[in-house]
């Protein structure tokens, strides 16, 4: 089956994205396990371990689906609290820390759901999902210390407003930090992983998960995003200062990340 998603019109994306994801939500952390060959967790650790969480934060990780990056930040927040000498004050700062998961696929926030009770955070008031679109979202200005968003930014239909929104719910000082798959452009590398990503992607994407077009589209929808210089200069366009990225397996993966002053 072709997907021809570029005859896609624009308006479709955000419902046609919904419904991949939809189809997904069930086999998706089987599958990231299996595409990334565990890889994905690495870079969720990177990635965490580049916002530097501190107890009491308020923290907003958009396209946040399944909970995978905001279960490493409550994880590091609570090894910090654990460690700190006055134990007391670090309760009392815990206690306020809040995570907000924003996803724009209920399916995604329930397997969510599913997961923070099973790893015992089902009653626990600092992680908190929302249902939102990264476009518009609900959040006031200058409320968030940091903001996260890991394999989500590429399936937003205007990344520039996702971008402007990012910097409008983020506090001064506040991080910006985004996870993504990205270009390499090392010559026998990239051959390697054009391979890997037209050949096997999808064909794993239809054993495992019987659905050939979802995985198909990622692939599809990786080659489409920017390059690594051109989204850093997005980002600085949204107005964040010390704008950086780093990529991890010669740019299959990328973390940019930028402040707002
Ligand atoms: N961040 C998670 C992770 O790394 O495991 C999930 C990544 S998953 C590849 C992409 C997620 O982006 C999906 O859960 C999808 O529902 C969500 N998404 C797509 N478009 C979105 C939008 N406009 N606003 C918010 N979330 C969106």
């Amino acid at each position: 089956t072709s997907f021809g998603f570029k005859e896609v019109k624009e308006e479709e994306k955000s419902k046609l994205v919904g419904n991949v994801f939809s189809s997904v939500a069930q086999n998706y952390d089987l599958m990231n396990d299996l595409m990334s060959a565990g890889l994905h967790r690495l870079w969720k650790d990177r990635l965490v371990s580049k916002l530097h969480p501190f107890p009491g934060m308020k923290h907003l990780d958009v396209a946040g689906g399944t909970g995978d990056v905001a279960f490493r930040i409550i994880d590091t927040i609570n090894s910090v609290s654990r460690t700190a000498i006055q134990d007391g004050l670090e309760d009392e700062l815990r206690n306020e820390t809040r995570v907000y998961v924003c996803d724009i696929n209920p399916n995604m926030l329930n397997v969510g759901k599913k997961r923070a009770v099973e790893r015992g955070l089902g009653e626990d008031p600092s992680i908190i999902c929302v249902e939102g679109n990264a476009e518009t979202l609900s959040f006031e200005d200058g409320s968030m210390d940091g903001y996260t968003i890991a394999f989500g930014i590429r399936n937003v239909t205007h990344i520039d407003k996702a971008l402007a929104e990012a910097y409008r719910v983020l506090k001064r000082g506040g991080r910006f930090l985004c996870l993504e798959l990205s270009h390499v452009d090392t010559p026998i590398f990239k051959e390697l992983y054009d391979y890997y990503s037209f050949s096997v992607i999808p064909a794993i994407g239809e054993l495992v998960a019987g659905d050939r077009a979802s995985y198909q589209y990622l692939v599809e929808s990786i080659r489409r995003f920017p390059s690594q210089g051109m989204f850093a200069s997005m980002i600085a366009e949204a107005g964040f200062q010390k704008v950086e990225y780093e990529n991890l397996v010669g740019g299959v993966v990328a973390i940019h990340s930028g402040l707002k002053f």
